[in-house]
């Protein structure tokens, strides 16, 4: 569309689904930082709304009225001039005639949220009689983190959970009445009427500051909003508001809430993941807090005993290699499951048991002949040797360490080597050389 000053289809009739109408100009964007190389295209007219206000734009479809051929149309905006731009990501004919269909399950959600947030502010203000400082709406498939929350900050720095239940009981009531939502245009014969009514939010942008109409959002007998999204037809097509979160952020009170079909497809997720755990939990979710008390405690109690169990193994491990050491050489233990901490374990009952035993301890992987695969290694014994060996035995394994006195440990990407360490570590063995 041509730069205009007029009111968008979209914002004269919201349930204008589509239209007929000629591609005016197709062109590609320069590739850019910002830019995809995507087509910039011009129609005459279009149903689509371009983001702006805080709402998404719409997505949709494009159909060559020729041949048939759909093109999906990705991104709507405008610029400052009032020209409503579609991407595309392939070329289109100039001049073709085509049919554009709007996303509709998208601009309904939008539609769903965007008036959902008009009665949250309307409502906040009603109750807390704290004004909306701002709001924030995503598309569902482009929520970050997955979250389909409509956020509303407030200025006021808090909100009680009275508070709160008495915001989404009011906002049900609303819905439940039926209000007729509607649009007014300001001119000459209402703008003193509506610039002193009570149901007025802010004040009326002045007309000589407003390129075009200014239009207001009325949802009647409980709030007039200046705002040029797209809204239903009647606060019942809100079907439910559930506020599900409060937050502080900046020294304001940030309410969460979810409208409508948002609202049911949010609890279909909640009713699968009870099924899904009352299933693993082998109970109801009224006795979810007890059974996952037993768990802890079970988890408690397990994690007391392996932690015997694995000192009793690690025990049993240093005394056989404490036995096994002779001088002049080093002992190696290995053990597939073995970790760092397990290896350290080992290290300090058999030093313990023979502080001038030299040990070379390996683990996390199968010893050779197995595929290689990344393993741990420790090397452990009297603190000079060690200080002098520790890097040399890390060199043999291909592999990078470090630790504290009597103590060097690493990562190896293999053991393959681990013969040839273990005699790094024997040539090591003994005294310092004077
Ligand atoms: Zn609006």
């Amino acid at each position: 569309m041509a730069g205009t000053e007029s009111l968008l289809p979209c914002q004269s009739d919201c349930f204008l689904r589509s239209v007929e109408t000629k591609i005016v100009r197709c062109e590609q964007e320069k590739l850019g930082k910002r830019s995809k190389g995507r087509f910039r295209v011009l129609l005459e007219t279009s149903p689509l709304y371009p983001e702006s206000g805080g709402q998404p734009c719409d997505k949709g479809a494009l159909t060559l009225l020729e041949c048939s051929t759909v093109v999906e149309i990705l991104d709507v905006q405008r610029s400052d001039d009032g020209t409503v731009t579609h991407f595309t990501d392939v070329p289109v004919p100039e001049g073709a005639s085509v049919r554009i269909t709007v996303d509709w399950q998208r601009r309904y959600d939008h539609m769903q949220q965007h008036t959902g947030q008009h009665l949250v502010s309307a409502v906040c203000d009603e109750v807390l009689g704290a004004d909306t400082v701002s709001w924030e709406l995503h598309a569902r498939a482009d929520s970050p983190g997955g979250s389909n929350d409509v956020m509303v900050d407030l200025a006021t720095p808090s909100v009680n959970p009275d508070q709160m239940q008495a915001i989404e009981q009011r906002c049900n009531a609303v819905i439940r009445e039926a209000h007729a939502v509607r649009q007014i245009l300001v001119d000459d014969s209402n703008r003193e009427a509506l610039s002193v009514s009570r149901l007025l939010r802010g004040n009326l942008p002045p007309a000589d500051k407003v390129k075009g109409p200014v239009r207001l959002i009325e949802i009647e007998g409980v709030d007039i909003n200046a705002c040029g999204g797209t809204h239903l037809l009647s606060s019942a097509e809100l079907q439910v508001i559930k506020l599900v979160g409060l937050e502080k952020t900046r020294g304001m009170a940030r309410v969460h809430f979810v409208a409508g079909d948002r609202v049911i497809s949010a609890l279909s997720g909640f009713l699968t993941l009870e099924a899904s755990l009352n299933k693993a939990l082998g109970c109801g979710a009224t006795d979810w807090p007890k059974a996952l008390s037993k768990i802890q405690t079970e988890r408690k109690d397990l994690a007391k005993k392996g932690k015997l169990l694995t000192e009793e193994v690690a025990t049993a491990a240093g005394d056989q290699i404490a036995k096994n050491f002779s001088e002049g050489s080093s002992v190696h233990y290995h053990r597939d499951d073995a970790d760092a901490s397990f290896l350290g374990l080992v290290a300090s009952f058999a030093l313990k048991a023979n502080p001038a035993a030299l040990l070379l301890l390996t683990g996390g992987a199968p010893l050779p002949p197995s595929n290689p695969a990344p393993a741990v290694f420790v090397v452990a014994g009297p603190p000079d040797v060690v200080k002098r060996a520790g890097h040399k035995v890390a060199e043999a394994l291909g592999a990078k360490g470090g630790g504290r006195p009597g103590l060097y440990q690493g990562k190896t990407a293999s053991l393959e080597n681990v013969e040839a360490a273990k005699a790094v570590l024997d040539a090591e063995a003994g005294p310092s050389p004077v």
